[in-house]
């Protein structure tokens, strides 16, 4: 089968070859993939950043996002069947630990995630974990529910607020996950919602194009245009999807006293706040967001992708056959896509 391979640590150094098809162990099932989509952790890896020299050992199929069938399953499995379309929880859960007995899969005390620490989907055919594996409804397109991985990252994000009906709500950032949570909280009929973009033209468009109510770039005050819009209040929830320190500062200065900040972006250095003045003294809930609730927020995505009510075909600006991949990384390495997807 064909399979795209980071065969070298540096700069892209991934090809696409041929590699034997993998067999299915008894707890899993084996999937064609019918697309997938690059994800920001994709770009880290074919990049080679620090991270990625840190956490990935070559050589390594990558690729986390996918849609597909199942076409064969080891001898234990029965909660999926060939022919069944299936997309999958990348973030692979002991089922045992503390955390996962709670009910926390999420954040398992023992996880480990495929396309990372072991093969990934960028392949024509992929084994894996029975239990990771969620079935799709088949009249939903596969270029959709590929999308599956950042649209739950963006439906946890954005519904970690509570019920956001009537709410205003700012989404800091307008990368593909921040375009999913404009459009999750456009469906989920918030009040307004405000997107921060930087200096990304390419993507405050498509922030704007996707409805949001109001698009704020660098150099605008997002505090006072916040208050302005409610009164002198500020945002309901405010979710962080950049990982850019500053980003913090602007989402305690846009939330109101009582409202929520919540945070998807990944820092790479400690922030400092002032968390007497802007946590203590306005009760502001901070949390933590990652991955997906496992399986609940999957039910949600999947509710609101039945719906019909969000904008996807604004947030795919690009599909390329798999073959073309490298292209894609390219792309997306610009800055001037949204999602890309790959169809097989
Ligand atoms: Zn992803
Ligand atoms: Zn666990």
């Amino acid at each position: 089968m064909k399979a795209a391979v980071k065969v070298r640590p540096e700069y892209g150094g991934t090809e696409v070859r041929d590699v034997p098809t993998p067999q299915p162990g008894p707890d899993d099932a084996l999937i064609k993939m019918d697309a997938a989509s690059i994800c920001g952790t994709d770009m880290h890896i074919y990049e080679w950043d620090a991270w990625a020299q840190k956490n990935i050992d070559v050589p390594r199929i990558y690729g986390h996002e996918f849609a597909g069938t199942v076409v064969e399953v080891g001898k234990n499995v029965d909660s999926v069947k060939v022919g069944d379309k299936v997309s999958g929880e990348c973030h692979v859960y002991c089922g045992h630990c503390p955390q996962c007995m709670r009910g926390n899969m999420h954040i398992c005390m023992n996880m480990s995630a495929f396309g990372v620490s072991s093969e990934g989907i960028f392949c024509e055919y992929q084994a894996l974990p029975a239990q990771n594996l969620w079935v799709n409804d088949p009249t939903i397109p596969a270029k959709y529910t590929t999308l599956q991985d950042p649209l739950g990252n963006a439906v946890h994000t954005v519904f970690s607020a509570g019920d956001i009906t009537g709410k205003n709500v700012a989404v800091l950032g307008c990368g593909p996950i921040g375009l999913l949570a404009i459009t999750v909280a456009k469906a989920a009929g918030a009040a307004q919602v405000v997107a921060v973009g930087h200096t990304n033209e390419y993507r405050i468009n498509l922030a704007k194009k996707l409805g949001a109510d109001v698009v704020l770039k660098k150099g605008d005050d997002f505090g006072k245009v916040a208050r302005d819009l409610t009164d002198g209040l500020g945002m309901d929830a405010v979710y962080e999807i950049t990982g850019n320190p500053n980003a913090v500062l602007t989402g305690l200065d846009m939330v109101r006293g009582g409202g929520t900040l919540a945070l998807l972006g990944i820092f790479n250095d400690p922030v400092t706040i002032n968390l007497t003045d802007d946590i203590v003294f306005k009760c502001v809930d901070m949390k933590g967001i990652y991955g997906r609730k496992i399986w609940d927020t999957w039910f949600t995505s999947t509710g609101l992708l039945k719906s019909g009510k969000l904008d996807l075909d604004t947030i795919i600006t690009h599909t390329f056959k798999f073959d073309d991949i490298l292209e894609g990384m390219e792309v997306m390495a610009s800055g001037n896509s949204g999602k890309i997807v790959l169809t097989f």
